[in-house]
């Protein structure tokens, strides 16, 4: 075949352009309009796509894209930069894993009158890295058809993903040493969960590839930046989604600004829970009738989080010698109107569910930590109830987890053996039974297995109603419900929160905002999700007597895919929630939901006969739903909380994303937030479990992660 000259001569230009120490920079575009802007900017060199900007803004995961959705909107990218029919740019298209075949995709980004492509080595498909051999063959192939179609010098940039899958540096050099020899003109290394690569492991690899290195750029504090990078000796700079998610990041500000009302916050016509039936007198409490133009903090949300955060920054103001702060407390319905006024009023630590996860991912001491820290929220709520004569119906009990489903028990058995043998001393306090008696023992009908530990139940509207009641006296807490926020800005060193009653100066911002954090911190908005969960009360007709249960419950379904949380009032009623199986797969009624005014359709008459259905003795109860309602939880990405302050924003501190698990880790949890706003404290100092750590790693992992991640999975 003859030589394809033009495009040659412009994949020449675009590899002469990869000099190590002189890197070209390559600031990847994602559809037309991005591409005209930096095809027009008079220092471009070259145009790059980024995969997973593409997939971004076409609504789909990166892993989702496939080559056709990818080839659409590469071409008319590849139509931008033509003048008279010819590219005027050399165009390299990132094409993910090379997709199933790596001869056709190659002909197909030739065909666009690209230049070059980037290439994984990791099988998106199968979900794994590929083995070096196959990689490599790849590679080759890729640069064959290159050959073939008359295109010689077209540029593969290979990369690998080996530093996210367990590799070291020296895997890389490995790994990309062999696809140089393979054609490849550069290896692009990329730094797992999006941390990009670090200035050791930057000198080794380019040591290692003779410069031949391509990194992609973190537009942050504290990564590397384009000179230091230069200075290095790299070939090749990518910015990768980061020019996507800086533009995102900028629409929805100016939106949300421009707009009378961010999009996330609460409805205002929630459903009506059992528990804000018996108003507190502090339930629409304005402190004063105007806001205050200046606080020294504010606690966005009053919720078990911000009522708790404002209750310990007073603890430890009395406790301490220093000037006075004062606090404001802004709400944007009234208090405890979210989650905490809508959840099923179970304190139940959780000693073995998410434990094995966290283990594997974090280690047993860390695990151990976490599993102390809620643990030690049963005495510590004990102990504030009864110090502050807080009327909450706290009650002591054991929470029995039952098993439906035989092969789901045996699991369970496993884990609880598992964590036994690892010489856990907290394990001394949970107790597994067998088949044999786990129905008469739990009062659960076909129980396969049941497992038992510590628990509390309590009126979780009271607690933090009772919690709050205690600091309003103070003249340094002011508190305006239905002061919804908007937006907090910055200027001249302090922040503005802004709210459509005026706008408050103050040094430190809280935001106990969990479930609708992304209104007004969108860099969390993968980290934390708005999930919509289903509540209810169930009594028995007057006059009757509930059958008596001796325990708080979580019932796994007998398919062994969901759960019911329950628990009994002092009055013999129940309050039991969760079916989220019966939902799951229709994400539009639960998942990045904040609408808790309508109930959850194909989970509304499940708990209709409930009771009957799964208790021994409760067929003739009578039993029957007397109120039900939703909430919206703040569902984590990693499962794990957020706390701390916000990476890169001075002030603005977190407490979010409880993953629907909030009552045994806010009250202490926001003690140690109090530590850090007020004291200054480091965070690994503040007695918060180091999971909790709200870091810049965790959030850009969920942000270049599947979507949902432990969400959905
Ligand atoms: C149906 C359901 C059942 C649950 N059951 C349990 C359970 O049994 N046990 C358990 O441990 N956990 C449970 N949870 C989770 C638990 O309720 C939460 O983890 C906890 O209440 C979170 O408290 P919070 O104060 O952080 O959030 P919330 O109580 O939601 O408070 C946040 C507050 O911030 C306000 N707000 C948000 N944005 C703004 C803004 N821009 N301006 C001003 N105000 C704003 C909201 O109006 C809200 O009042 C359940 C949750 C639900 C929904």
């Amino acid at each position: 075949m003859a030589l394809n000259t033009a495009q040659n001569e412009l994949a020449k230009q675009f590899r002469s352009l990869h000099i190590p120490g002189q890197p070209i920079v390559l600031t990847n575009v994602y559809d037309a309009a991005t591409a005209s802007f930096i095809a027009n900017h008079p220092t471009t060199k070259a145009i790059a796509t980024a995969s997973f900007a593409i997939a971004a803004s076409q609504g789909i995961p990166d892993n989702d894209l496939t080559l056709s959705q990818n080839m659409t909107t590469s071409r008319s990218i590849a139509n931008v930069l033509k003048v008279d029919g010819l590219p005027r740019l050399p165009l390299s298209v990132d094409v993910q894993d090379g997709y199933e075949n790596i001869s056709e995709t190659i002909k197909e980004v030739i065909g666009l009158g690209a230049v070059g492509c980037n290439i994984e080595d990791f099988d998106n498909r199968k979900e794994q890295m590929r083995s070096l051999p196959d990689a490599v063959n790849r590679i080759e192939l890729a640069v064959q058809t290159a050959r073939e179609l008359s295109v010689p010098d077209f540029v593969i940039n290979a990369r690998t993903d080996i530093l996210s899958y367990g590799g070291s540096v020296e895997d890389a050099i490995e790994r990309g040493k062999e696809f140089l020899k393979a054609g490849a003109h550069t290896v692009f290394v990329w730094g797992p969960g999006g941390r990009g690569v670090s200035t050791e492991e930057v000198k080794k690899l380019v040591a290692g590839l003779d410069g031949r290195l391509n990194v992609k750029l973190v537009i942050k504090d504290g990564y590397l930046t384009i000179p230091q990078l230069k200075e290095i000796g790299v070939a090749r700079i990518s910015m990768g989604p980061e020019l996507y998610r800086a533009a995102m990041r900028a629409y929805e500000e100016t939106a949300n600004k421009e707009t009378s009302l961010p999009a996330f916050l609460p409805v205002e016509n929630p459903t009506e829970p059992f528990w804000r039936t018996e108003l507190h007198q502090h339930d629409e409490l304005r402190t004063t009738p105007e806001l205050l133009g200046h606080s020294d903090i504010v606690i966005i949300g009053g919720g078990y989080t911000g009522v708790s955060v404002a209750y310990h920054l007073l603890k430890q103001l009395s406790a301490s010698a220093k000037p006075s702060p004062t606090i404001t407390i802004l709400e944007a319905r009234q208090i405890c109107s979210g989650a905490t006024g809508r959840n099923g009023g179970h304190l139940r630590p959780d000693l073995y569910g998410n434990i094995p996860k966290y283990i594997d991912r974090y280690g047993v001491e860390a695990a151990v930590e976490l599993v102390d820290f809620e643990i030690s929220h049963i005495k510590a709520l004990k102990e504030v109830i009864a110090e502050e004569q807080i009327d909450c119906d706290f009650h002591l009990t054991r929470n029995m987890s039952v098993y439906l489903n035989e092969a789901d028990g045996e699991k369970a058995r496993k884990v609880y053996e598992a964590l036994v043998s690892k010489g856990l001393g907290y394990t001394a306090d949970i107790h597994y039974t067998p088949q044999k008696y786990a129905e008469t023992i739990s009062g659960v009908k076909g129980a396969k297995a049941c497992i038992s530990s510590t628990a509390g139940t309590l009126w979780p509207y009271k607690l933090v109603l009772g919690l709050l009641s205690k600091i309003t006296s103070s003249p340094l807490v002011n508190v305006q419900t239905f002061t919804p926020v908007t937006s907090v800005t910055s200027q001249d060193g302090l922040q503005i929160v802004h709210t459509p009653r005026g706008s408050i100066r103050t040094s430190k911002v809280v935001y106990a905002t969990n479930a609708y954090t992304r209104g007004l911190l969108p860099q969390y908005s993968t980290n934390i999700v708005p999930c919509r969960g289903i509540c209810c009360h169930i009594t028995v007709p007057e006059g009757k007597d509930a059958p008596f249960l001796p325990y708080s419950y979580i019932v796994r379904s007998d398919s062994g895919d969901g759960q019911s949380y329950l628990i009994t009032r002092p009055d013999g009623s129940i309050i039991v929630g969760g079916a989220q199986y019966t939902f799951f797969d229709e994400k539009e009624h639960w998942y990045n939901v904040i609408d808790d005014s309508t109930l959850i359709e194909p989970a509304k008459n499940y708990y209709n006969d409930f009771m009957q259905r799964t208790f021994r003795g409760w067929e003739g109860s009578g039993a029957y739903v007397k109120e039900i309602w939703t909430g919206i939880m703040g569902y984590s990405y990693d499962t794990a909380p957020h706390i701390g302050e916000v990476p890169g924003q001075p002030g603005k501190f977190i407490c979010a994303g409880y993953d629907g698990h909030g009552m045994p880790v806010i009250f202490l949890a926001a003690k140690g937030l109090a530590d850090i706003v007020m004291n200054g404290r480091s965070f690994e100092n503040a007695h918060l479990p180091r999971i909790f750590k709200t870091t810049s790693e965790r959030i850009q992992r969920a942000a270049d992660g599947p979507e949902g991640g432990d969400i959905l999975a």
